[in-house]
């Protein structure tokens, strides 16, 4: 998928992901968010630690939709297996996870030795942005799956695999078929937080 086509999905993908999980709190719809505006608890609102988590998860979801495709760069392209090789594959995700998890456990230890006090916001807000990256990650290669070319899943196998398994029934990039698809994300999400199925 195109570096644009990644960002509409994440992005609409991590909506769809907080209103069924509420991955950072609840789900506010369109018609909860105009009446908030209108209301005196919106002072309260613009406080709270929620709009933090909030505003750092889909940015970050957002951010990271291009991340995987570091690996389209010369440099980094020949150190990480070439285009659509570890960055896409499950090895890829449990190392960077791991990679972060290990900055998220380790922060508050550091701070302790070095005697300052974390606080628990800051603390939760680490956590919401390491969900948020893997998230954001594990969204850019399920899209790419959705493409002919497919994601080596267990690399330094070759072997690609993507939905639906068979390469001839996905979309080629660039195409009016990666457009359609797009739109397609774009208008369900539409129509979900039109109609307060879906949230933010
Ligand atoms: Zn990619």
């Amino acid at each position: 998928m195109n570096g644009r086509s990644h960002t509409a999905v994440n992005a609409f993908s991590a909506v769809t992901i907080n209103s069924v999980f509420h991955t950072v709190g609840t789900a506010y719809t369109w018609h909860q968010l105009t009446t908030l505006v209108m209301s005196p608890q919106l002072a309260n609102a613009l406080l709270s630690p929620l709009l933090l988590y909030k505003t750092t998860y889909y940015v970050l979801v957002v951010l990271c939709a291009r991340l995987p495709d570091i690996d389209q760069y010369n440099r980094f392209g020949r150190l990480l297996g070439g285009h659509r090789g570890f960055t896409h594959s499950c090895l890829g995700i449990l190392l960077m996870s791991l990679f972060f998890a290990t900055i998220v456990a380790s922060l508050p230890l550091l701070f302790v030795i070095g005697g300052i006090f974390l606080h628990p916001v800051l603390l939760a807000e680490v956590k919401v942005a390491f969900e948020a990256i893997v998230t954001g990650w594990i969204l850019h290669i399920i899209a790419d799956g959705l493409t002919k070319g497919g994601v080596p899943l267990f690399w330094p196998s070759p072997t690609r695999y993507g939905f639906p398994p068979k390469s001839i029934w996905r979309f080629k990039v660039g195409t009016i078929w990666e457009d359609l698809v797009l739109w397609s994300i774009i208008f369900l999400a539409g129509f979900g937080m039109g109609t307060g199925i879906l949230g933010v």
